[in-house]
């Protein structure tokens, strides 16, 4: 008894007490900050693999962004990156950010469907569907759900069958071989219903945008409750953006 107190005083808390106030450490690359310095906005533009960079004024998608920090690297006067995890949305426009503007990626609760607070406030299960994703945001949605992050205590879990789910979880670009299996698991979930999009990939295609082997009709058809982006989604955000979705009230 005494042996395993001692263990348990020596490890400290596992968990992460209040997960949308703690501060990221080491090299996280969040929202990034556009300065209003003069650049070579061409050469700045050409250097994005997924054309997430527009020119005049200078804008990042975070719909379209690997974060693979390359834009900093070469234009530190004009780019930066914050620790700011807070990056989700229920509006894809608000994923755009925009030169000299310093300001939070916020869900807007005046445009969240009223049911969504009134029903899945208080618990919220999910149905994850990977559709071609690489594992990386299904990795980190699993652990969003381990004992430092802990998402379970705020009432959200992953089940295994959409029947039993409050909304589905896209991760990946939606290949071919998976736009059937998406719409199948979406018309096995219960109204009111929710779709989550997890990591650039699933939010834009990400680098495979262009790629024929990808059909992303689903998301033509239907309408997208919350975008959380990372490539892959830091569970912070993930947790973050899933409680502004369900909570955060006008
Ligand atoms: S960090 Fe994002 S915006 Fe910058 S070059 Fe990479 S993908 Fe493009």
């Amino acid at each position: 008894m005494l042996e395993n107190l001692k263990i348990v005083i020596h490890q400290g808390k596992q968990y992460i007490p209040n997960p949308t106030t703690v501060e990221v450490p080491g090299i996280f690359r969040g929202r990034p900050v556009i300065s209003t310095e003069k650049v070579d906005e061409n050469k700045l533009v050409n250097l994005c693999p997924t054309n997430a960079i527009s020119a005049n004024p200078v804008s990042i998608d975070l719909g379209k962004c690997t974060f693979c920090g390359e834009c900093a690297i070469c234009f530190p006067e004009k780019i930066s990156f914050t620790k700011d995890y807070k990056t989700s949305s229920n509006e894809r426009g608000r994923l755009i950010i925009k030169e000299g503007e310093n300001k939070p990626v916020e869900v807007n609760p005046d445009t969240v469907r009223k049911e969504i607070h009134r029903v899945l406030g208080r618990s919220l299960k999910l149905r994850q569907i990977s559709a071609g994703g690489d594992n990386s945001c299904e990795w980190e949605l699993g652990a969003a759900n381990n004992v430092q992050f802990d998402m379970s205590r705020y009432g959200i879990d992953f089940v295994a069958s959409p029947r039993h789910a409050d909304g589905i979880v896209i991760t990946g670009p939606i290949t071919k071989n998976m736009a059937e299996a998406v719409q199948i698991c979406y018309d096995a979930t219960p109204d009111p219903k929710i779709i989550v999009l997890v990591g650039t990939d699933a939010i834009s295609g990400g680098i495979f945008a262009d790629s024929p082997a990808i059909n992303r009709s689903f998301l033509e058809k239907h309408t997208v409750d919350l975008y959380i982006p990372g490539n892959p989604a830091h569970p912070l955000t993930i947790i973050n953006g899933l409680l502004d979705l369900t909570r955060k009230l006008k």
